[in-house]
């Protein structure tokens, strides 16, 4: 299923139960952010043709598929999870190589991954239906949810282990068939997560993998007729296109995107607690965590003193090749990504905002041929400069002082965004004013913005997301249609 050229592996798509070469034959460098010279694999660079037999693949097994029923979809599940286990180091080494999260990272998505294929497995043996009295006692109304069809799954590269496993699991689990492509940053780590999918013997046409152009192969697979509905992660970009595309096509699709997710440290904050977690949410994966603290709003009672302590604290972080114990932040997880927050250093310098630590690009021999950065963080950002309005990415904090609470959420809302937020504070008043008032899908309270589990609804509010939920049961809505059913004797 892996041929190797020259000491590169190359992967192929995944077509109707078959590793299959693209039309085009030719391929896509996937290259480490830790070393821009080793290229980690190589995938196909696909065409429209490939699509054409991925969608027919998918739709032709449908049929089957649905008939199968939900429990034995479940089993497969069961048996990906095991296989995908079986091979966490493989794939978690793969996956720093290739996006540059450190390897405890990196081991925590993929075992986030088995976890989520067995949540969804026992989806299997879960309800799919409700009684609802009829007005005619003598007759039995039902529903009953049933697939949607054939599924599209276009995925972002910062988590490329567990969003392709979010989407992939509850699509299948409730009967639809697949055709997903991921993000060419991350690519390789994908298609060693659909080798597990075809080492347990799902059946063909299932679940169909394609790799290749965001604009090519992503918008072709959005655009295809014959594909039923739309699950996308990624920029707000692309996101908004999604969106369009698939209400001219009137089809389901369901959009996550971007975020600027504040943190709120109250004058009554345990300082300690909300340091580490400020730092962990802002720069743990080099800060491209869609849910990463990236505006820091502190009472001006403690921000002098919460200010040193994450200075203090930030300047220890070890920064480096992800693979390498002691390690704590990896690099960029792209060129594009690293020009990107380097230009984003500037742009606050320039607004006027202080840099007081960080954000230097860093050299050396271990450093000079990857995408290294030191975690940054601005003082005296006001509401209105692009860092603290736009989605960066990357390892930065922008500091913000305030009055009070009531300031507080105020500039915590003043965003286009709303994915996730949270406060630290001991007062029973100020969290739940902040649970109340705060426009994000995800609302923690001493706990940083990053961090979600499994088992619960997952999305953003306003423009982060289309409004519907990923994961836990949250995630049945989307990947079913509910059917009305009357039944007289
Ligand atoms: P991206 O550039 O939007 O890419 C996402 C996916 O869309 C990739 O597979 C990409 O393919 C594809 N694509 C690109 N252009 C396309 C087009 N014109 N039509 C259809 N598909 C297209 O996003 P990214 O840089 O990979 O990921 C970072 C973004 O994802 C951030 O904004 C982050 O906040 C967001 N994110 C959100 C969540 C959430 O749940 N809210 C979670 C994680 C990440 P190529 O890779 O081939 O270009
Ligand atoms: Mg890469």
């Amino acid at each position: 299923m892996v041929s190797i050229t020259s000491k590169v592996a190359t992967f192929k798509n995944y077509i109707n139960n078959e590793w299959v070469e693209s039309s085009s034959t030719k391929l896509l460098d996937s290259i480490s952010p830790m070393n821009k010279n080793e290229v980690v694999g190589r995938v196909q660079n696909s065409t429209q043709e490939d699509i054409e037999k991925a969608v027919q693949a998918a739709h032709k097994a449908q049929v089957n598929w649905r008939k199968i029923g939900q429990h034995a979809r479940g089993q497969f599940l069961f048996k990906v999870a095991n296989i995908l286990e079986s091979r966490i180091d493989d794939i978690a080494e793969t996956m720093t190589r290739e996006m540059g999260k450190t390897l405890p990272e990196a081991k925590g998505e993929t075992a986030r991954g088995v976890a989520i294929l067995r949540y969804y497995a026992g989806e299997g043996m879960r309800k799919n239906g409700d009684v609802i009295p009829s007005s005619d006692s003598e007759a039995l109304m039902i529903t009953k949810r049933v697939p949607v069809g054939v599924v599209g799954i276009v995925t972002p590269w910062n988590f490329p282990v567990a969003i392709p496993i979010w989407k992939l699991a509850p699509a299948l689990v409730y009967g639809n068939t697949v055709i997903f492509k991921p993000a060419t940053e991350a690519a390789v780590t994908a298609a060693k997560v659909i080798e597990c999918f075809s080492e347990a013997g799902l059946p063909e046409g299932v679940l169909n993998f394609i790799t290749g152009s965001g604009s090519i192969i992503g918008q072709g697979i959005i655009d295809h007729p014959q594909v039923n509905a739309i699950t996308f992660t990624g920029s707000e970009t692309v996101g908004k296109g999604v969106l369009k595309s698939t209400a001219e096509r009137g089809i389901k699709s369901q959009v996550e995107m971007g975020g600027k997710n504040p943190v709120i440290v109250a004058k009554d904050a345990d300082l300690d607690k909300s340091v580490e977690a400020v730092i962990s949410g802002a720069f743990r994966s080099t800060g491209q965590k869609c849910t990463a603290t990236s505006k820091v709003i502190v009472e001006a009672d403690i921000y002098e003193t919460f200010k040193e302590k994450l200075v203090q604290e930030t300047e220890k972080i070890t920064v480096g090749n992800g693979l390498n114990d002691g390690i704590w932040m990896g690099p960029c997880a792209s060129e594009s990504q690293f020009n990107t927050v380097k230009s984003y250093i500037e742009i606050g310098k320039e607004e006027g905002a202080q840099l007081i630590s960080g954000g230097e690009v860093l050299h050396g021999e271990e450093y000079d041929n990857g995408f290294y950065i030191t975690p940054a963080i601005f003082e005296n950002v006001k509401l209105d400069m692009r860092i603290a309005q736009e989605e960066i990415f990357g390892p930065v904090i922008a500091l913000i002082k305030v009055a009070d609470i009531h300031e507080a959420i105020q500039a915590a809302n003043d965003t286009k965004y709303g994915l996730s937020a949270s406060i630290f504070t001991s007062n029973i008043a100020s969290f739940l004013k902040f649970s109340d008032e705060i426009e994000a899908g995800l609302v923690r309270v001493n706990a940083e913005s990053a961090g979600v589990e499994l088992q619960a609804p997952f999305g953003g509010m306003k423009g982060s997301s289309s409004g519907s939920r990923e994961q836990g049961e949250a995630a049945q809505e989307f990947y079913t249609e509910i059917k009305t059913i009357f039944i007289k004797g």
